[in-house]
C-alpha cells in the first residue's frame, strides 16, 4: 500500500503503529468449550478494564473484543433474554457512571451540497453522474439560503458533506470551492459552528490540488471549519474495504486523515457503518482503532473524538450483489441494540458520548437505544439525503420538541448541547 503524496509521512508511518488488524484466526466465543454461554458472557464482560474503575484508561484486547461481539448471534436467540438484559444493564449502568442520566441534542442542519461522485463504493444509493436522474448540485445561493433557514430556526451547526464532484471548484481549485462554501456558510449564519467534510472528502480536495492534507485543513480552518465528521469511516479492516469499498480510502489512510485533524486541533465524531457483510473481528478492528486514535488524542492534549455514532446499514436501494449477502433492507433492530451495548461496553471511558441514528433506526428505535449505553439523540437535521436515498425510513427532519419528548419518554432530563458537547448559554 502507497502513501498519498498529500499524507504527511509522520501520519502514515504513525497510522501503521496504531492500525489493529482483524483478528486473525479468530476463534467463535462458543467453539471448543462444554461451559454455559451465559457464564462465557459474564467473564467477557467482567473482564472489561473499567468493569470496576469506570474511568480507568486501559485498552480492551482484540481478541477480547471480538469475542464479545462475536456472542451477537447466541445473544438474539429468542431464549437468551436474561443474557441480553445483562449486557444492557451493563451499558446502561456505564452510561451512568461515566457522563449520567441527561440525554442530550443538537439542533443542526444537515446540507449535501452535491451527489455527483467520482467513486462507486458497493453500498452507496447516494451517488449520480451529472444529468443521471436523482443527481444534484445545489448552487452557493441555494446553499446560503439553506444556512439563513437553519440560523432562524435556531440552528447552531450546519453538517456538511457531499460526494466528490470533480466539477466542484473554483480557479480550477477544490480546495477553493470549500473554502468559498465554507465562507458562504458563514457569511448567511454567523456564528454557526461548521462541522463539515469527511476524511474521504478532505484528502479528495488534497489530492485533487496537489497540496498537503495539513494545508487543506489549516485553509479550511481559516475558512471556518470547526470539527469534522468522522464518516467514510465505514469498517476500518483493510480486508473488508477491498470488498465494499475498493475506491475509497484505505483505513489506513482514513487514520492517517484523523492523525492530521487531530493535529490542527480540530475535534471529529467517529462512526462504525455496521450490519453488512461485517464480522464480529472487523467490528472489534474497528472500535479499537477508534481507540488507539482517542488514545493519540488525548497524549497530544487534543479532544480528537467527541462522540461515536452508530449507523446501521440500510440497504434498500444498494446494488443487488450486496442486497443477496446482507438478506435484509433494513437494520435489525434488536441486532443494532445490541451492538450499541456493546460499542458503550468496547470503548468505556473513552469515548464518552454515543449517539444512535434515529434516520436509520426511526425515532421510536433510537429512543429505545437509550437504554443500551446510548446518551445522545444527534441533531434535528432538518433534511438528510445519503440515507434516505438508501431507503432508510426514520424520517428527516425532527422538531426539538420530538427529540425532548423521545428522552423523556425514558423518563430522562434532556438539554440542547453545542456541536462539542458544551452547555449553550
Ligand atoms: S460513499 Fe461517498 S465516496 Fe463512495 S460513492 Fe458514495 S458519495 Fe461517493
Amino acid at each position: 500500500m502507497s502513501r498519498s503524496p498529500a499524507l504527511a509521512p509522520w501520519a502514515w508511518q504513525r497510522a501503521e503503529q496504531l492500525l489493529v488488524p482483524a483478528a486473525q484466526p479468530f476463534i467463535e466465543p462458543l467453539q471448543f468449550t462444554d461451559r454455559p454461554p451465559f457464564a462465557v458472557l459474564q467473564e467477557l464482560l467482567d473482564d472489561l478494564p473499567w468493569q470496576s474503575n469506570p474511568e480507568a484508561l486501559q485498552m480492551p484486547d482484540i481478541h477480547q473484543a471480538s469475542r464479545l461481539l462475536a456472542l451477537a448471534p447466541w445473544l438474539q436467540q429468542p431464549d437468551a433474554d436474561q443474557a441480553r438484559e445483562l449486557v444492557r444493564a451493563r451499558a446502561d449502568g456505564l452510561r451512568t457512571r461515566l457522563v449520567g442520566d441527561t440525554v442530550t441534542y443538537v439542533v443542526n442542519r444537515n446540507i449535501n451540497v452535491s451527489n455527483h461522485c467520482s467513486k462507486h463504493c458497493s453500498f452507496c444509493a447516494f451517488r449520480r453522474d451529472p444529468g443521471q436522474p436523482g443527481a444534484f448540485w445545489l448552487s452557493r445561493e441555494a446553499l446560503q439560503h439553506k444556512a439563513q433557514q437553519a440560523h432562524q430556526r435556531g440552528a447552531t451547526e450546519l453538517c456538511v458533506q457531499g460526494g466528490l464532484n470533480p466539477a466542484a471548484t473554483l480557479d480550477g481549485s477544490h480546495l477553493a470551492y470549500a473554502e468559498a462554501v465554507l465562507q458562504d456558510l458563514t457569511a448567511a449564519a454567523p456564528g454557526i459552528h461548521l462541522h463539515a467534510f469527511s476524511p474521504q472528502e478532505l484528502l479528495y480536495f488534497a489530492e485533487c490540488d496537489d497540496l498537503p492534507v495539513a494545508v487543506v485543513l489549516q485553509r479550511l480552518r481559516q475558512a471556518g471549519l470547526a470539527s469534522v465528521p468522522g464518516t467514510a469511516a465505514e469498517v476500518l479492516s483493510e480486508p473488508l474495504r477491498r470488498v465494499l469499498c475498493p475506491e475509497k480510502l484505505s483505513a489506513r489512510a482514513w487514520v492517517a486523515v484523523m492523525l492530521e485533524v487531530q493535529a490542527q486541533g480540530l475535534p471529529a465524531t467517529s462512526t462504525l457503518m455496521a450490519g453488512h457483510i461485517e464480522t464480529a473481528a472487523d467490528q472489534a478492528a474497528h472500535l479499537l482503532n477508534l481507540l488507539q486514535l482517542q488514545r493519540h488524542a488525548r497524549e497530544q492534549g487534543q479532544t480528537g473524538f467527541t462522540e461515536f455514532v452508530l449507523l446501521p446499514f440500510v440497504g434498500q436501494q444498494a446494488p443487488a450483489p450486496l442486497r443477496q449477502r446482507v438478506g435484509r433492507d433494513q437494520p435489525d433492530l434488536q441486532a443494532m441494540l445490541l451492538l450499541t451495548a456493546m460499542a458503550r461496553l468496547l470503548l468505556g471511558p473513552w469515548i464518552r458520548h454515543h449517539q444512535p441514528s434515529w434516520v436509520k433506526l426511526g425515532l421510536a428505535g433510537a429512543a429505545e437505544a437509550l437504554r443500551w449505553g446510548a446518551d445522545d439523540l444527534g441533531g434535528t437535521l432538518m433534511e438528510e439525503h445519503i440515507t434516505t436515498m438508501a431507503g432508510a425510513s426514520g424520517g428527516t427532519n425532527q422538531e426539538p420538541e420530538a427529540l425532548e419528548a423521545a428522552a423523556s419518554s425514558c423518563g430522562r432530563p434532556v438539554r440542547r448541547r453545542t456541536t462539542t458537547y458544551g452547555v449553550l448559554p
